[in-house]
């Protein structure tokens, strides 16, 4: 490829509404180009990055006995009627009519659309197993568009859905998915990690995410120190914390007047008890219903863990409306009295008594005891993990990190099957539901989880695999045809020896050329300079090293092969 028949148009200015470094250098580098809020157009650059993933990814999902098929991106409605989810799915599901007045929707997720597949024509336990994906703009009207191209709302992924006759045999699809996912991301040259993950609205048991590890990933990713345990914040166990310094049980509840204390520490501070024996009580929403959760006040409430624990599909802080409405004050809600299910974290189970809110401006009760002062309608794990805290599995530490998700797979049961009525007749001859299990991956997403992890001032640095060309060939001085034509025959030779290259041949500066081969990030750089075609060589720059090797220009082409390994 010529950079003077291609389309770049490379910039310096960065958009006004980007937080991180990938949406930058994606816009400048000539990647993709916003068309309205987290809608974008890959531009050839940054398309030939989304090809290069997306042929990973089909390779890998391939040796896996996975199949390939397309699905629309718009939905009828019933569909989604039939899994329940048409109400369920909340804004982030774009729903419209057609001209006849049918609803409609943009696929934000394909489980509806190769369920009815399935029943259709998974008839037989001969038929399995069998594993469909495809690779396909999906939509997701997204509260919060943002980071460009990792969340966007129309992005592109890769989901596949396995079908099997029982849990044993599903256990085996996703193991499958599992070992393709590892390969997928190693290829691409990033550095992951797999973790544990919460379901989600999707439901099922076991999920696993695949997360990019970098400052700026939305998801904050609890590791042990000591053994390979690892999970999403939303997932990880947290295990009661026995309280250093407790209220003296022998204390009675009593009423405290508390003014002008807002915070927890304030409270603690004021009265002189620690801060772990001050307990919060958050009164959330759930469904059409308020519940209280109590947490130390230490801790944070994890609305993932109590969404779960009620089986219920969302869980939010309630409105200070409602909050008034059943504890009497925003601001100092406590379980004495309150007429709404408690529950209560299993490290509030451990204070002997605690300071709870009194339900009223400016009060406290300090003294209250669980099961004396007021009842649990069940107690969990209700908290955020912290570092530092004990890991289940070995009794290490746990530290966190933050992670961009570049991939989900989840085991999802019969939970489709059931629903949608997929049923098959098992060797026995009986009528049985599909066990599915369902695999994403981020291939969007991927492409800028991969500049946040390897970028300088200067540019991206592509991992060559994705990258959009390996090498770039130029000519330092461009007005002498000498030493054009050695670029030229360089690049001619990189092309015979099947190196994906470019040559920069326009009528540009030198260091405009310099600048666009950092900013764009290809992993090498030939150029043939004055000096060193004078001596009968060109120069070998890697975008990810600063040395520079000086090589004779017949043994160019064979020294860049080389290096890409
Ligand atoms: P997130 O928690 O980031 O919203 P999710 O759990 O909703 O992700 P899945 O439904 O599991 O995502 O979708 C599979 C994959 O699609 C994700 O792992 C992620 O890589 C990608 N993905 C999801 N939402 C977006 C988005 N808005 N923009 C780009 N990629 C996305
Ligand atoms: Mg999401």
């Amino acid at each position: 490829m010529r950079v003077s028949n291609f389309f770049l148009n490379t910039g310096r200015e960065a958009p006004s509404e980007a937080e991180v470094l990938s949406h930058i250098l994606m816009v400048r580098a000539f990647m993709i180009r916003k068309l309205a809020t987290g809608i974008f157009t890959y531009l050839p650059m940054g398309y030939r990055v989304i090809r290069k993933i997306e042929q990973i990814v089909r390779e890998c999902m391939n040796e896996e006995g996975a199949i390939e098929l397309l699905m629309p991106a718009v939905q009828p409605s019933e569909i989604w009627e039939e899994s329940g989810r048409w109400n369920k799915f909340g804004k982030e599901l774009l729903r419209f009519k057609d001209r006849h007045g049918r609803d409609y929707c943009m696929g934000p997720t394909h489980e509806e659309v190769i369920t009815e597949i399935a029943r259709s024509f998974i008839k037989s336990y001969k038929q399995m197993p069998v594993n469909l994906y495809h690779i396909q703009g999906k939509f997701r009207d997204e509260v919060r568009p943002r980071f460009g191209v990792m969340r966007a709302r129309e992005f592109i992924m890769k989901d596949a859905y396995s079908f099997d006759v029982d849990e044993k045999a599903a256990a085996v699809s996703y193991e499958k998915m599992r070992r393709a996912y590892c390969k997928i991301f190693e290829r691409c040259g990033l550095k992951y990690k797999m973790i544990d993950a919460d379901s989600g609205p999707i439901g099922g048991d076991l999920s696993n995410e695949f997360m990019v590890l970098a400052q700026t990933g939305e998801d904050a990713v609890i590791s042990c120190d000591s053994c390979n345990y690892a999970a999403n914040l939303e997932k990880a166990a947290a295990l009661p914390i026995e309280p250093e310094g407790v209220i003296p049980p022998s204390a009675k509840a009593a009423e405290v007047i508390t003014p002008n204390m807002h915070t927890v520490k304030d409270v603690a501070d004021f009265l002189k008890v620690p801060v772990q024996a001050v307990v919060k009580t958050l009164i959330l929403k759930i469904e059409d219903n308020l519940v209280a959760v109590l947490v130390r006040g230490e801790h944070e409430v994890n609305l993932t863990k109590v969404k779960n624990f009620l089986r219920a599909p969302f869980a939010e802080l309630a409105e200070a409306e409602d909050i008034k409405a059943v504890s009497g004050a925003v601001g100092f809600s406590g379980p004495i009295g309150l007429k709404i299910p408690i529950y209560v974290d299993y490290s509030v189970e451990k204070l002997p008594a605690m300071v709870v809110g009194g339900n009223k401006k400016d009060l406290h009760i300090t003294g209250a005891r669980l099961n004396i002062d007021f009842k649990a309608d069940g107690t969990g794990d209700f908290r955020a993990a912290m570092p530092g805290d004990k890991c289940p599995k070995c009794g290490g530490r746990y530290t966190i990190t933050r992670g961009i998700e570049v991939g989900h797979i989840f085991y999802l049961g019969t939970k489709y099957s059931k629903s949608m009525k997929a049923y098959f007749t098992d060797a026995d001859g009986l009528k049985k539901p599909i066990d599915m299990g369902c695999y994403g991956i981020g291939v969007s997403r991927i492409a800028a989880a991969a500049i946040e992890q390897n970028h300088d001032d200067a540019g991206i640095i592509w991992p060559a695999p994705i990258a959009p060309f390996e090498a770039v060939v130029f000519a330092l001085n461009a007005n002498s045809q000498e030493i054009s034509r050695a670029a030229e025959k360089i690049y001619s030779e990189l092309i015979a020896k099947g190196v994906e290259a470019i040559i920069d041949d326009r009528d540009e500066r030198a260091g405009v050329k310099l600048s666009d081969a950092d900013l764009i990030g290809y992993p090498v750089r030939i150029t043939v300079g004055e000096k060193s075609y004078k001596n009968g060589c060109a120069e070998i720059k890697l975008r990810r090293d600063s040395g520079i090797l000086t090589v004779k220009l017949a043994e160019v082409a064979g020294k860049v092969k080389e290096l890409l390994g």
